[in-house]
């Protein structure tokens, strides 16, 4: 079932997405050889509660972190902890934000100092891929519209979309109907109604699209060991188009 906000309800995540954004620009300065990813859990989780929110991850299915801290070839998932950024790195960090009940849900993978050209196209594919989806999130377009959109962006480039995870309504809960695959045919899948709001994260591996478990449950790898990469916003769809809730690509970074 999936269910549909009235505008009222979608100001009300926006404001749980201004804070998810914020955040998200307050990590990123953080970034740097030598943090702890525990440590860029703490800064997010302060920052998060200062706001009236709080983290949607922590305590979820027993998830021990308020953010997920992912290096490399970990695609999600990842329990923050002691693991230390290496210059070279590349970093995913995952944000969900709960104000007033409604959630908001986003990714960006950071590069942690330069990078080899190999992780910097990564990103960029894998970003660009999320603002493909983004755009056919429109109303009398399909689910598929954003899974083929994204799917092309990234196979273009020769790069693998992850298959077993995808993306997913978000409201009240983290993780509503419908799926949002990054993959599949365009005009195919659940018609875009407005009010819909669509948390779309592309994953997207350099090499191929396999993915295994971790030995604590939680983490999940490519299964080829290849670098990963995930960005995601949480889109509502409105008669004047895809609104982004969380655009931490255009707010100034918090200040903690
Ligand atoms: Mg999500």
């Amino acid at each position: 079932m999936i269910i549909r906000k009235i505008p009222e309800e979608i100001e009300r995540m926006a404001a749980a997405g201004a804070i998810h954004a914020r955040t998200m620009r307050l990590v990123e300065g953080r970034i740097r050889e030598g943090v702890t990813t525990k440590e860029l859990d703490e800064v997010a989780e302060r920052y998060i509660r200062s706001q009236g929110g709080v983290p949607s991850f922590k305590g979820y299915k027993g998830f021990p972190g308020s953010i997920c801290a992912s290096p490399n070839s970990m695609v999600v998932h990842g329990i923050p902890g002691p693991y230390r950024l290496q210059r070279g790195d590349i970093i995913s960090i995952d944000i969900g934000v709960t104000l007033d009940g409604w959630v908001a849900d986003g990714a960006r993978t950071f590069p942690v100092g330069t990078v080899d050209p190999v992780a910097a196209k990564l990103l960029d594919v894998t970003e660009a891929s999320l603002f493909e989806g983004v755009a056919q999130a429109k109303v009398g377009n399909r689910v598929g519209d954003i899974s083929h959109a994204v799917q092309q962006r990234v196979e273009e480039e020769g790069l693998s979309v992850v298959r077993s995870l995808v993306g997913h309504g978000v409201g009240r809960e983290m993780h509503e109907d419908p799926q949002v695959p990054n993959y599949g045919p365009a005009g195919r899948g659940p018609l875009l109604e407005e009010g819909m709001v669509l948390a779309i994260e592309p994953m997207v591996l350099v090499g191929r699209q396999a993915v295994r478990m971790g030995d604590d449950g939680w983490a999940i790898f490519s299964q080829d060991g290849s670098l990963a990469a995930h960005f995601e916003f949480t889109v509502a769809v409105t008669a004047e188009g895809p609104r982004i809730l969380n655009p931490w690509h255009e707010v100034q970074a918090a200040v903690a």
